[in-house]
């Protein structure tokens, strides 16, 4: 088992030369104070990548165990072989298929889940999650704000065509989350923008 603080820069690094979009480094501190704050047992996540954010949860978490789901079977083989070298293979179960497809075939309760998928599936990907959900959860969603086209005070351009779906879909998501009852979030400009929907019942 090697040192997981050295893992992280080899990912880090990996990611940098192959364009993986890991959580960006401003982000890094608002998803781990959401995951020290909601200490989870059972954590989701939808976009493993290389496994950088489901490495950085589990480390922070002894006790927890994730079920990440990633589209891409290449990638997968890079995030099998980072967990596996951080001895997190028992704790990680890497899941490959599209997410809003396996999304029916699992089984909760999940008590955090983290959706860092395609952008333009995020309200599906939010109620597709919804009976997964532990009473007490914590939905965090990553690049929710992406690249400040999502919200601001209506001066911002009308985004150019490739982004159009993905940025009324995020503004969906956003919508969705804020007028969920029992929920509370809370919008981080960090990064991309992470939304952290919390449930407390
Ligand atoms: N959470 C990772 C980064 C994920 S990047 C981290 O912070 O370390 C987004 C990933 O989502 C990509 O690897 C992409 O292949 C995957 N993805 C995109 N659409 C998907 C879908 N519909 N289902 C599952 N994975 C998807
Ligand atoms: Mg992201």
């Amino acid at each position: 088992m090697e040192r997981i603080d050295d893992l992280l820069r080899e990912m880090e690094a990996y990611a940098r030369d192959k364009e993986v979009p890991i959580l960006t480094e401003a982000a890094r501190p608002v998803f781990l104070r959401t995951v020290r704050e909601a200490a989870p047992r059972r954590i989701l996540e939808l976009g493993t990548a290389i496994g950088y954010s489901a490495l950085l949860a589990l480390r922070e978490l002894p006790d927890a165990e994730i079920v990440t789901i990633e589209r891409d079977a290449v990638i997968v083989e890079a995030a099998r072989s980072f967990l596996c070298r951080a001895g997190m293979a028992a704790r990680a179960s890497v899941v490959v298929g599209a997410a809003e497809k396996l999304l029916p075939t699992i089984s909760g309760n999940f008590d955090l889940v983290f959706i860092d998928a395609a952008k333009s599936r995020y309200p599906d990907f939010w109620l597709g999650v919804q009976p997964l959900l532990a009473p007490r959860a914590v939905v965090v969603a990553d690049n929710v704000l992406f690249r400040g086209l999502v919200e601001g005070d209506g001066s911002e351009e009308w985004p150019k065509h490739s982004y159009r779906t993905m940025v009324l879909q995020l503004r969906e998501y956003l919508r969705l989350v804020r007028s969920a009852p029992g929920f509370r979030t809370e919008i981080f400009p960090e990064g991309d923008g992470m939304a952290v929907s919390w449930r407390d019942e």
